[in-house]
């Protein structure tokens, strides 16, 4: 009989119930008990939805992060919550976001607020995590309490639990040493930890538990590969069968590694590492359990369950029992539940699977090895018709896209001439003075933006209405620039609410979801576009707003466009062709979108890439192939312009060390990137390479309330005139404006031209 688990659920809820209970607690509308009931009905709801599986993971909901609930469980907790005598929960939001609820109950004025914890991504996820802080003083001891009260609410319910928690060196190193120590190190203090935690557990009857050890994917150093077999030869000590997992990739250089540590099974990403099965069948010892994760959690589309089959099937033959399967991750990174869709089209929901979906289809799987296919003959069927329903529907495939694809060349990506000429060209037309400023594009979205917006959602505003309305808000946002004497001005985006869906909703080829959230950090979710089909553009986006906007003003105006290789990135993607061909479909749809802003006369446009770099594969040794055809979409995207025209593009970060000449590469003649609040510190980059073109490093952090002064400005922008020639840099904030307020906005501009004006009495 082959085992079927799941390594985690989406905690959300279907209709985002914890984002909710979550938001209302931190404003003071719920108590404590409230929000601790919530999550109680929402691990209760999902474990009986997972009730049909051998095992159900138990400890994977967290309130907030999980590897910040690792961190309470291990007792390390950063210095500065220590003392706090409330609610562990308060103390846990204090770590996640500086404080818990407004109310004194939640201690805030006795404790007060704190720095919060550093938020970073996990793994190539979306996810973010909050880091879990070391230094050389770090001490662990444990508290067992949330998992062992989870294990007996879900024992409660009768479902077979299998805790989960996140492996010690994972643990480690996911984490930041704050004193540079070294964090491996703490390994020793660690272990003793975690075995106890084990005794708890067999304590209470438990049979197995999931450690993930995801690292194992990456790259990883002797030493770190040391750690693997110390933690592992210590933990296998106790009594309790131990799962390794791992996912998001191909074990490679650890997979030897990986099959050797004394554990008692080890699962492996089936989706990402199709081709390691077999090596590791063969090579894992006789009595250690397999588990595949053969649905992909980390999309929407239904699994071709036949085809899993064909090689599932005698892998089941040859292991038995010692088979197990699942996802191939935990199911967090994927929407709740498909059956909530009431607006999807039917065929294109025919296609895909939620969580729950995905789970149906283990069970449906476990059956057809378990008691052979006929068992479950209808399931299948379904299945196969729904799989070849997507293969050849022409709502997927589309002629012209593939002939054009074919027809892409080098010379498509590349420029008429190159930047010092394209450079005296524009400067001749533009005519801009030393130190151009400029804004990145969004402008505050006020109110009465939303509130069109949803009328017109609603039917309660027409087309010419909601157009008029619009047009009203960039009129503002025009003569507000103009006011300010901004040197190059932006339309102000009030029609987008969000910089990939306004260009998916446009496309051909993209689906939208009502209820397909997925969790982004705490409460915030994310809704993914659904890019199911060949891309094109059937016709213009952006020309008639920003034509418009040029009408209102004599100063250039900026054209504003999202990147080919960003709109892939924050979308849920085809896997029946490579994110390469995806990327080059998007690349030639927003291209023609760059050529007729072009025609309409606009001689200055913005290709944002604000995801660019969170697109890097988890090994470095993927990163040359991924960043080829990354830039070679946007050069698709952004080099079909004249010289005259001048193509700047947008990044929502500046760590450029690793990545430099990539950068370099897309050729945009002007490049606008954060760097506000460190200081133009991570301008470093360009100590070492010579970027060739023009650069606007962000003088303003818009994530901060505060205005930054004129005084401010100018020293920062000197700081960058130290390492980048002043005839080469633009004054501008960090990001877009869209989350500030008019308020804030107006005296920051006001700043930020003023220290322009006096740098330029510096050349
Ligand atoms: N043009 C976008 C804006 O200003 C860029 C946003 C981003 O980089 N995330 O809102
Ligand atoms: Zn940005």
């Amino acid at each position: 009989m082959v085992t079927t688990h799941n390594l985690g659920f989406p905690r959300i809820g279907a209709k985002r119930e914890l984002k909710f209970a979550l938001e209302n607690y931190w404003k003071n509308e719920s108590t404590r008990d409230e929000l601790k009931a919530a999550g109680a009905q929402l691990r209760e709801r999902h474990w009986k939805d997972q009730a049909h599986l051998d095992f159900v993971p138990v400890g994977d909901f967290a309130f907030y992060d999980q590897v910040l609930d690792m961190s309470f469980t291990l007792g390390n907790l950063p210095e500065r919550v220590r003392g706090f005598h409330g609610d562990a929960l308060d103390n846990a939001f204090r770590v996640a976001r500086g404080r818990s609820a407004q109310n004194d109950d939640a201690h805030g004025a006795c404790c007060g607020g704190v720095t919060a914890g550093e938020m970073t991504k996990w793994f190539d996820t979306n996810y973010h995590y909050i880091v879990p802080e070391f230094d050389a003083n770090t001490q662990f001891s444990l508290d067992p309490s949330r998992l062992l009260e989870q294990i007996n609410e879900a024992r409660a319910l009768g479902v077979n639990v299998k805790p989960v928690i996140i492996g010690p060196v994972t643990y480690l190193w996911l984490g930041k040493a704050k004193d540079d120590s070294d964090k491996l190190a703490l390994l020793p203090r660690l272990l003793p930890v975690y075995a106890a935690l084990l005794d708890y557990f067999t304590a209470q009857g438990i049979d197995w538990v999931q450690f993930d050890e995801p690292v194992l994917v990456t790259e990883l150093d002797a030493k770190w590969r040391d750690a693997f077999v110390t933690a592992y030869d210590a933990l296998s000590a106790r009594r309790i069968k131990l799962l390794l997992a791992t996912y998001f990739g191909p074990l490679q250089d650890n997979l030897e590694l990986a099959c050797k540590l004394p554990v008692d099974g080890l699962h492996i990403d089936a989706i990402n590492a199709r081709d390691e099965v077999a090596q590791v069948a063969a090579k894992l010892p006789d009595a250690v359990v397999l588990s595949v994760g053969v649905i992909n959690g980390r999309n929407i589309w239904k699994t071709d369950l036949n085809a899993v089959l064909e090689w599932l099937e005698p892998l089941h033959g040859s292991l038995g029992d010692r088979l197990w399967i699942a996802p191939s991750c935990s199911l967090l990174h994927t929407p709740v539940d498909l059956n909530s869709e009431q607006k999807l089209d039917a065929e294109i929901k025919s296609w895909l699977a939620f969580a729950l979906q995905k789970l149906d289809e283990l069970t449906v799987l476990a059956g057809a090895l378990n008691n052979g296919r006929e068992s479950v003959a209808d399931a299948l069927d379904a299945n196969a018709a729904a799989i070849e329903s997507r293969r050849v529907s022409p709502r997927v495939h589309n002629p012209a896209v593939k002939a054009a694809i074919a027809r892409i060349d080098a010379a498509l990506g590349k420029r008429v001439s190159a930047y010092p000429q394209r450079a005296e060209k524009q400067s001749a037309i533009l005519n801009l003075p030393a130190f151009p400023t400029t804004t990145i594009g969004s402008f505050p979205q006020t109110g009465d933006i939303r509130h069109a917006r949803s009328q017109y959602k609603a039917g309660g505003l027409d087309q010419a209405g909601y157009k008029a309305a619009m047009e009203r808000e960039i009129t503002r946002a025009v003569k507000e620039q103009e006011a300010l004497g901004l040197d190059v001005l932006v339309h102000g985006e009030a029609e987008r609410n969000d910089m990939v869906e306004y260009f998916g909703e446009q496309l051909d080829g993209y689906a939208f979801s009502q209820f397909g959230w997925v969790q982004s950090y705490g409460s915030r979710c994310v809704k993914p576009p659904i890019l199911f089909g060949d891309i094109s553009r059937p016709k213009a986006m952006t020309v008639e707003w920003i034509r418009y906007a040029q009408s209102q003003t004599t100063k250039p105006m900026k054209g504003m466009l999202t990147g080919p290789v960003t709109i892939l990135n924050w979308s849920f993607v085809r896997d029946d062709q490579p994110r390469s061909v995806s990327c080059h479909q998007l690349a030639l749809a927003i291209r023609e979108e760059v050529l007729d802003l072009e025609k309409a006369g606009v001689r200055v446009i913005q290709i944002d890439e604000a995801a660019l770099r969170e697109g890097l594969p988890l090994r470095r040794s993927q990163w040359s192939e991924y960043l080829q055809w990354a830039v070679e979409s946007f050069r698709i995207t952004a080099n079909g312009v004249q010289d005259e025209t001048q193509i700047h593009t947008h990044m929502c970060y500046s760590e450029f060390n690793d990545i430099i000449a990539s950068i370099a590469d897309m050729d945009a003649d002007v490049i606008t990137i954060e760097t506000s609040r460190s200081d133009m510190e991570l301008l470093d980059a360009f100590d070492d390479f010579d970027y060739p073109n023009q650069i606007g490093p962000g003088v303003y952090d818009i994530h901060s309330p505060n205005i930054p002064s004129q005084d401010h400005i100018v020293n920062l922008m000197k700081k960058a005139a130290g390492r980048i020639p002043p005839e080469r840099l633009w004054v501008n904030p960090d990001c877009g404006l869209k989350t500030r307020a008019w308020e804030e906005v107006i005296p920051a501009l006001k700043n930020m031209v003023a220290a322009a004006q006096t740098l330029r009495q510096s050349v």
